[in-house]
């Protein structure tokens, strides 16, 4: 789970995506080969001890014809408003520079916590140059050398030690869900219907997030949040309209979630943006359902909804796990399935399987089409567990952890789906070497 976002920012050249590379580096390669989101990307994760956080490059957030102190301007703003801690880089090699002055004017007025990071000290002599940077009045700084790999560490102890507490723990018993989807696909326009049909609100709660607000409310005694994506409820934010900052927008409310509706608007039909968002469903491991918004404005017959569905499926290969449901968020068509779907995922997406029944299926599975060998050596399970809800993992404890292939990998995850549903929520499994 994630910890807190941490937001870099500087000005250009003092080696923010050197930094942000350095810092996201380890976990790339397991990141970049899911689809969508991965190209271009100014969000990563970082994993310290047993935390793991999110890192943004805010340097990779431009608006369009926009004069450069804009931009920059925008940056720390949106650093402010998103991250939890802020790393503000500035540059041994150059020193202190106006731009960086303006920044840290901004940054000393946010109230964050802020860490300033002396980037290019490549060496002893450019650590006495750092010193002037404490002109800048945010006190602490740390020297690092983003091409070295150097104080990194230091950085990321201090951010852990700072991090504040996220409050979560009073959602605890509920469940929490977000809508997310392209501009207009209509995210707004379905939670005001989900919450028409005489849901009690609860009271609102102000979320871990800055200005989001989240709605709690009760329906046939179960208890909802609907996690608020700030935009969505709030029309007019500012910088809403720059895809890359209504992703990370979508990624916070996402973290906070434990089922993700990912919605599409079937007036328009599937459009390449969507893949960006599908992406970011199914990469956080939620639970997830695939809503086709505006059903109303589709012309059907009989074979529609299995025309469509077949699309969806052949678009989103990767969320095959997910339910799709067809509804109208203007007219309120089909509205009242969304709640009991949404229940019966967070449902599969904590489910537990007692070891003796999942092993009698792993097992069978491995029986009946055994892993083929792979220079000469065969995969053998011996024995699994799961060891995790949220989503569901599974470990197999085999022979030699390098001979589970993808494909086997999928062999036994349909298996484990056909004995035990699990629709709705990804699953992750895990090859272990018996000891
Ligand atoms: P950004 O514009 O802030 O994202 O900066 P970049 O990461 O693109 O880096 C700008 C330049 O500084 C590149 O040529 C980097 O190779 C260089 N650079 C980044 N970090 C270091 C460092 O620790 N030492 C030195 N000597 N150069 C660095
Ligand atoms: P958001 O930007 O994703 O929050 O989208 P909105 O909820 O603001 O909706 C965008 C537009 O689509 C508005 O004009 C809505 O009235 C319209 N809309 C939303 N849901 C439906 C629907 O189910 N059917 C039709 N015909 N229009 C819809």
């Amino acid at each position: 789970m994630i910890k807190g976002t941490i937001a870099i920012v500087g000005r250009p050249n003092v080696g923010k995506s050197t930094f942000f590379n350095r810092l996201i580096g380890q976990r790339k390669s397991i990141v970049d080969d899911t689809p969508g989101v991965t190209r271009d990307r100014i969000y990563g994760e970082v994993d310290w001890l047993t935390q793991t956080y999110r890192v943004i490059d805010t340097g990779g957030i431009q608006i369009d014809e926009q004069p450069f102190a804009e931009e920059i301007n925008m940056q720390v703003d949106i650093a402010i408003e998103e991250a939890d801690v802020i790393l503000f880089l500035v540059s041994a090699k150059e020193g202190v520079m106006s731009d960086d002055m303006a920044i840290a004017k901004k940054l000393v007025r946010s109230n964050k916590p802020v860490l300033l990071v002396v980037n290019k000290v490549d060496n002893e002599k450019l650590q006495m140059d750092a010193f002037e940077f404490y002109s800048l009045g945010l006190g602490d700084l740390f020297c690092i050398s983003s091409v070295h790999g150097i104080g990194i560490g230091d950085v990321l102890d201090k951010v852990t030690e700072i991090m504040p507490p996220k409050n979560i723990s009073s959602y605890d018993g509920m469940t929490s869900f977000c809508v997310i989807g392209r501009p207009n696909v209509g995210k707004s326009s379905l939670v005001n219907a989900i919450l028409k049909e005489d849901r009690v609100i609860v009271s609102n709660i102000e979320g871990t997030t800055r200005d989001a607000i989240d709605t709690p409310f009760k329906y046939e005694g179960e208890e909802y949040i609907i996690i608020d994506t700030a935009g969505i409820r709030k029309k007019g934010k500012i910088y809403e309209d720059i895809e890359k900052y209504s992703i990370l927008r979508a990624l916070n409310a996402i973290d906070r979630s434990n089922v993700v509706l990912f919605l599409i608007d079937g007036s328009l039909g599937i459009r390449e943006q969507d893949k960006h968002v599908a992406g970011l469903a199914h990469e956080a491991g939620k639970g997830v359902i695939i809503v086709y918004n505006k059903w109303d404005t589709v012309e059907k017959d009989d074979k529609t909804m299995q025309k469509i569905t077949k699309e969806i499926r052949a678009h989103f290969l990767y969320l095959d796990y997910a339910p799709i449901v067809f509804v109208s968020a203007l007219t309120g068509q089909k509205i009242n399935q969304i709640l009991p779907a949404i229940q019966q995922v967070h449902d599969n997406c904590t489910l537990r399987i007692q070891t003796n029944v999942l092993n009698d299926v792993i097992l069978d599975a491995q029986m009946m089409n055994p892993a083929k060998p792979h220079n000469g050596k065969q995969l053998k399970i011996y024995y699994s567990s799961q060891v995790g809800v949220e989503p569901p993992t599974f470990v197999l404890f085999v022979n030699d952890p390098e001979l589970l292939h993808f494909s086997y990998k999928r062999y036994i995850e349909n298996k484990i789906r056909e004995a035990f549903g699990f629709e709705g929520t990804p699953i992750r499994i895990l090859a272990r070497k018996k000891s």
